[in-house]
């Protein structure tokens, strides 16, 4: 007997989440992220998991998991299964690195910041300011075989992926159509372990969304530079290629990305009319309309209006 409650079953294994790093409460941008995220995966009758990125533990601040966590739930953005913390996969890092050293295709690195610069310089390429350096390939050997024996490794060494040659990933966004990224040309072999021991983001992003079966990633475009890497590094460990949809963002008023770095503010969640507040600016950044005004509707009802008028489509125009 069909249950009558709930007319729309979940569409086919939808799983989608949400993973702030904990280095501050959420600010405007952030929850553009959360909201955009949240309403896709409930329009889809999907789930959406909460993860808190907290693998780079020097940047994350104490106590910033918990007040995120507040302020989800103070704006109804509520979240399916057990959240999870990165600090406590690094098992599972540590094993997906493993893999890729038995298939040769990382090697370890001993080069600094500074002297990846000059080996740039030498080449006479500039890299502009708050621009990653594209990495020359310094310490990359001719052929890359699988490092077995620890007590031969350099003490201080990050270790790289090596990229095949030619490598031109395409991808669909879902709001902003075909994105292409010459991944030799615009990254190079990047990191996947620091010098510091510390995992880096674009390994911990793509075991952790493969081991949670994440099916559906939508995030702040921000990342939309980092997804060709991603896809390449799933490529590689045979894992499947989730959808992505890269939400716009929210700049300060000179132009710059909001993130603690900027002092970014952080929403204001002490009260129902305050969230209601905040949601409603972050709706009409996605480009939502004609939704309540907050006035004399409940979070919940809110919320409900805001995931049936969803539409992806709008929200790169
Ligand atoms: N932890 C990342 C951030 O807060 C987001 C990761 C992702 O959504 O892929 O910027
Ligand atoms: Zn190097």
């Amino acid at each position: 007997m069909p249950n009558l409650k709930n007319p729309s079953p979940p569409a086919d294994g939808y799983r989608g989440r949400f993973a702030p790093s904990p280095t501050g409460p959420l600010h405007a941008g952030s929850l553009v992220a959360a909201l955009g995220s949240w309403l896709d995966a409930r329009q889809n009758h999907g789930e959406w998991l909460l993860r808190i990125e907290d693998v780079d533990a020097p940047r994350c601040i104490p106590g910033a998991d918990t007040e995120i966590m507040r302020q989800l739930l103070a704006c109804g953005l509520t979240w399916d299964e057990e959240p999870t913390w990165q600090s406590e996969h690094q098992e599972r890092y540590k094993k997906a690195l493993e893999r890729l050293n038995g298939l040769q295709t990382v090697y370890p690195c001993t080069c600094s910041r500074q002297s990846i610069a000059n080996a740039l310089e030498a080449r006479g390429v500039a890299t502009p300011r708050n621009q990653e350096m594209v990495y020359p390939g310094s310490c990359r050997p001719q052929e890359i075989h699988v490092y077995e024996d620890e007590k031969t490794l350099p003490a201080e060494m990050a270790w790289r992926l090596a990229l095949p040659q030619d490598l031109t990933l395409q991808f669909e966004d879902l709001a902003l159509g075909t994105q292409s990224q010459d991944l030799n040309r615009e990254v190079g072999d990047f990191v996947l372990r620091r010098r510091d021991g510390v995992f880096t983001y674009q390994l911990a992003v793509v075991v952790d969304d493969a081991e949670q079966g994440i099916t559906h990633i939508v995030r702040g475009a921000d990342l939309l530079n980092n997804t060709a890497r991603q896809i390449h590094l799933q490529h590689v460990l045979g894992y499947s290629t989730p959808s992505y949809l890269h939400l716009p963002l929210v700049l300060d008023e000179h132009g710059e990305k909001l993130s603690k770095q900027t002092l970014a503010n952080a929403i204001h969640t002490d009260n129902a009319q305050q969230s209601l507040q905040e949601l409603r600016k972050a709706a009409e950044h996605l480009g939502l309309r004609d939704l309540p005004d907050g006035k004399s509707t409940s979070i919940a009802e809110w919320l409900l209006a805001a995931t049936q008028t969803w539409d992806r489509k709008i929200i790169s125009s």
